[in-house]
């Protein structure tokens, strides 16, 4: 039986395990694969505080996993979690398809959120093939060659400006006349020769028979229709919350993200979620870190309570 099950090491998860472990807990932390979550598929921070001149994602990453890397109490299964069940004080934690069990007191849910796709007909099918999710990933592959980028909040922004580093060209296209992510992000590429911005614009069919090899766009404002070559199309429209594995009685908004009070508390007692998967106006690496830590501390009272 440990006292916390942590589902996920992303930055939540990973500063709600060094809160809880320096408080004395034995915590299970559940990672998929390499710790550090969406922060891997970032670039360059330039907002987090203490690196002026910004920070690679996989670095801050490696120095979150770093801090983990002395403490005893904490136990680091890789794999997934399929399903939890039982009550506060209890509760049952399975992974891996079922067949891995184990017992915790209290539930932190850290377990971020998945892209989004487009829902075309051959995104499945051309990944690898010319679509990705991930410019770090992936970039390279396209060097001089021309790229489109489909989204229009801070995360396509983002990795316009890292593409156009490494492409030739690179498309910009959002469904809409307006982007959302940061200004500072705008000017850039409004300053930058090697970007081209389609507003008003969907991408009604990936091209191509093995491959892409170009986009079927439509301008929602004119009607228009063109075709697009493009070698690659990096595809970043959001994200989805991975929540599938938590029992139905915790409360979900309406896209699915967890609901949860100022001290991270779920309207189920002894589950607490932090981080991306909460729902929320401001999803960054450093408000994960905090609910991270206001997660642990309440989950921490918690224990307490528990034991009268
Ligand atoms: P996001 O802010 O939710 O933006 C998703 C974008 O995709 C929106 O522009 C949306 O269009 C578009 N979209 C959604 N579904 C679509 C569809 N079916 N077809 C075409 N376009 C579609 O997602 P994000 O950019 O991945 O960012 C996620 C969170 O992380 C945000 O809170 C963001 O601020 C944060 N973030 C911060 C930083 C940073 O601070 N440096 C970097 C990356 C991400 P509409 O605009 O029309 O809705």
């Amino acid at each position: 039986m440990y006292d916390a099950v942590i589902v996920g090491a992303g930055p939540a998860g990973i500063t709600a395990a060094l809160y809880l472990a320096r408080s004395g807990c034995s915590v299970l932390l559940f990672e998929n694969l390499t710790p550090g979550g969406q922060v891997l598929l970032t670039e360059k921070l330039e907002n987090y505080p203490g690196y002026p001149q910004g920070i690679k994602g996989y670095e801050l990453a490696d120095q979150f996993a770093a801090h983990l890397a002395d403490l005893n109490s904490i136990e680091r299964p890789q794999g997934e979690v399929s399903s939890i069940t039982g009550n506060a004080g209890d509760f049952t934690i399975k992974a891996e398809a079922g067949e891995d069990e184990y017992h915790a007191r209290v539930v932190l849910v850290c377990s971020g959120a998945r892209h989004r796709t487009l829902g075309l007909e051959k995104e499945d099918a051309f990944i690898g093939r010319g679509v990705s999710y991930c410019a770090i990933c992936d970039g390279n592959f396209y060097r001089n060659q021309v790229v489109a980028v489909a989204g229009g909040g801070n995360s396509a922004l983002e990795e316009t400006l890292y593409l156009a580093n490494i492409a030739s060209k690179v498309h910009l296209i959002h469904r809409r006349n307006a982007f959302r992510g940061y200004q500072v992000y705008q000017d850039r590429i409004a300053a930058n020769d090697k970007v081209e911005v389609h507003l008003s614009t969907v991408i009604e069919a990936l091209e191509g028979e093995k491959e892409l090899t170009g986009l079927a766009l439509k301008n929602v404002a004119t009607g228009a229709q063109e075709i697009l070559p493009v070698h690659g199309l990096f595809i970043y429209v959001g994200f989805i919350p991975q929540t599938g594995f938590l029992p139905e009685a915790v409360e979900r908004d309406h896209q699915g993200f967890i609901v949860t009070d100022t001290e991270m508390r779920t309207n189920v007692p002894g589950i607490f979620a932090a981080g991306d998967i909460r729902s929320k106006l401001c999803r960054q690496v450093i408000t994960a870190a905090g609910d991270g830590a206001t997660a642990a501390q309440a989950a921490f009272v918690f224990l307490e309570q528990l034991d009268g």
